[in-house]
């Protein structure tokens, strides 16, 4: 089969799943969107998916996506695609985030955001962003360190401030949470539901918190977990593998 049939049949089975997640959760499925998370496959995959209809992209480092949003764009003048950055990211790689994505959601620390703010006020924009939260406690993993956060009050506290810091930046518009959930491996898919649950709870208590921000994105779940996270709430869900098949 040729490789834009098999992306089309991919995207295709990944919507009905999508789908039937959001209903069984009483949602609508027009509320979640798909990201597709193109890291390591080159521009032409992109440009597959592109006439498959999709227009959400996800890279997870600046260095490898700025040059192939140069190259989509390039080869396809039509298309107007959403770049997302997914990734942790570097603080001298902010300059080329700023100019090149539409959306970070893996904003994790002030420094970084001060930055991308500074650089986002120079070219005239607000870029939107999402906290990514360690809600798991996996040490591998980035994100604020939010793990225990519903019995423990200093968890949350010294997460707060840095939520004010955050939302007093004019370059930065906070629209949400993100978070990566563990690999389930043995545990199976449904070991991870507390993630995502845990972390639309901690949404809930932002939002009473801060009532003048939306908060109204919840970008979580993956290749092996999106229907745990649709059914838990995620608005936005980063999908690669399911799409693009297996990574190199
Ligand atoms: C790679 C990646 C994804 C997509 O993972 P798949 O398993 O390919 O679906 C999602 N989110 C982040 C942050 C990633 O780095």
């Amino acid at each position: 089969m040729d490789y834009r049939e098999l992306v089309r049949d991919n995207v295709k089975h990944v919507r009905a799943r999508m789908a039937a997640a959001a209903l069984r959760a009483g949602r609508d499925p027009a509320e979640i969107e798909l990201v597709a998370v193109s890291k390591t496959f080159p521009a032409s995959a992109i440009l597959a998916a592109l006439d498959c209809g999709l227009h959400d992209f996800g890279e997870n480092r600046p260095e490898e996506g700025s040059p192939k949003i140069a190259e989509v764009i390039a080869e396809n003048t039509q298309a107007k695609p959403v770049w997302h950055m997914i990734g942790h990211i570097q603080r001298r790689k902010a300059r080329l985030v700023a100019a090149d994505f539409d959306m970070v959601h893996s904003l994790d620390r002030l420094i970084l955001a001060e930055r991308l703010s500074r650089l986002c006020v120079e070219s005239g924009r607000v870029i939107p962003v999402l906290l990514e939260c360690n809600i798991s406690g996996e040490a591998a993993k980035f994100g604020y360190p939010l793990w225990g956060w519903e019995h423990d009050a200093t968890v949350l506290m010294a997460f707060f401030k840095e939520v004010e810091a955050l939302l007093a930046l004019p370059g930065l518009q906070v629209v949400g949470l993100m978070t990566v959930a563990p690999l389930a491996g043995d545990a199976g898919a449904e070991s991870v539901r507390p993630v995502f649950s845990g972390l639309r709870m901690l949404r809930e208590v932002l939002r009473t918190r801060y009532p003048d921000t939306m908060w109204q994105h919840l970008s979580m779940g993956m290749s092996d977990d999106f229907e745990i996270a649709i059914e838990e709430g995620a608005t936005l869900v980063r999908i690669g593998r399911a799409i693009f098949g297996t990574r190199a």
